[in-house]
Order: structure tokens, then C-alpha cells, then sequence
């Protein structure tokens, strides 16, 4: 499997505020890709391609973004059309509304109803193969579900790239933006975060081709 070069050269945020940000860097560092930025503070968001916001506690991570003052940086961010991809705590920091978020509002990224812990307690986290459409290659992707949140609604312009036996979303897309409720990060599994560089390669060349 081979990443294509703008890829491996894009600068990649990841928001270290709280949660896994260190498995996400790890694997990108593995890939190869030569930049990968511990998004702290609202103007390292200046200075990257891509952003990562990943597993952790959504509740933790949305007081931290309103403590931090990130929320206008990232809402210029995401309506500069940037390819941000939300990892469980993440998907429910990005998504349209949020069960159980209360009292922080999700950031509206894409147009999906989330409820955290939909699949209960740490004790009913567990461990499925998902078939996931758009990946280089078709074998299982061991999903990794903690404490996950449950996609409870789609909207018309959201892409479904991954359901589990009982149908219920796992892996959504809606233009730039990506959601998946279990944790690629903690895979050696790098076919996401692929897609992700992809995203954001293909992102780079529209922009310089529009220049
Ligand atoms: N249950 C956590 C939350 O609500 C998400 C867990 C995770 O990211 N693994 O934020």
C-alpha cells in the first residue's frame, strides 16, 4: 500500500487537548508522513492541512475548546472546507447534536445525531470486523468500539462507509468531513488514516488548481 506523496508531505493537526492523540500521531509517523503537528493552542490550526480530533472524553474535550477558545478558530477552520475526521469522542465533538453532551454543544461539522455511550458502559465496549467502502482494500478493518458513541440519525448529504451487523452507521462522510465512531488509532490497521491523507491530498490539489 502506497501513500501518495502531497499526502506524506501535508501538514497534519491533531487537537492534544485530551484523549488518544498520541496513538494517531504514531501511526502517522509510521506511514511516513514528515509533519504532524500537537494542535494546543487555536493558531496552530493556521499552519495545517488536515485535522485529527480523537478519542477521549467529548465532555473533557468540548470544555477544553470552550476554555482554550477554540471554538471560532475551528468553525473558520472547517468553512475553509479543510478535511477534519472526528475518532469517537471526536465524532461526537464534531457532529450536528449530541445526546448527553449537555451542557456543550457539538460543533455542527457534519449532519449527524450522535448519543454518547449508545452502546452502554466501559464493560459492553468490544471488538467486530467492518467491511468499509473506499478502502484501498476490501479485507475486514477490526473495529475497536470503547465506550462508543451510537449514530442515531444521517442527514441527506452524509455518506455511509461503514455499518455494523445491526445497520447502524459506524463510519460516516460528508464532503471533507469524516466520523467514524471506533478507534483506527489503535489498530496497526493504517487503511483509515490513508483515506484520511487522501482526503487531504486531493483537498491540496483542488486548491492549487483553483489558484
Ligand atoms: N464515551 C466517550 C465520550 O463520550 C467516548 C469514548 C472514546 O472516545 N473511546 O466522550
Amino acid at each position: 500500500m502506497s501513500t501518495n506523496e502531497p499526502a506524506l508531505k501535508a501538514k497534519i493537526g491533531i487537537l492534544a487537548l485530551q484523549g488518544d492523540f498520541q496513538e494517531h500521531s504514531s501511526i502517522l509517523c509510521s506511514m511516513g508522513c514528515s509533519s504532524v503537528i500537537e494542535v494546543r493552542l487555536p493558531e496552530h490550526l493556521n499552519d495545517i492541512d488536515g485535522l485529527i480530533i480523537p478519542g477521549g472524553e467529548s465532555t473533557t474535550i468540548s470544555k477544553l475548546i470552550e476554555n482554550y477558545d477554540f471554538t471560532t478558530s475551528l468553525e473558520d477552520y472547517y468553512k475553509e472546507n479543510n478535511p477534519i475526521w472526528g475518532t469517537c469522542a471526536g465524532s461526537i465533538v464534531i457532529a450536528k447534536s449530541a445526546v448527553g453532551l449537555e451542557p456543550w454543544k457539538p460543533l455542527n461539522f457534519i449532519d449527524i445525531s450522535i448519543q454518547r455511550n449508545g452502546y452502554g458502559r466501559q464493560l459492553d465496549s468490544f471488538q467486530t470486523s467492518l467491511t468499509i467502502n473506499k478502502l484501498t482494500s476490501k479485507s475486514a478493518f477490526e473495529g475497536i468500539f470503547i465506550r462508543a458513541p451510537k449514530i442515531i440519525s444521517v442527514g441527506k448529504g452524509v455518506e455511509i462507509l461503514s455499518v455494523l451487523d445491526n445497520q447502524d452507521p459506524v463510519a460516516v462522510q460528508q464532503k471533507n468531513v469524516l466520523a467514524t465512531t471506533f478507534h483506527p488509532e489503535l489498530t496497526r490497521d493504517f487503511r483509515f488514516h490513508q483515506l484520511f491523507l487522501d482526503l487531504v491530498s486531493k483537498n491540496l490539489l483542488d486548491q492549487i488548481q483553483d489558484e
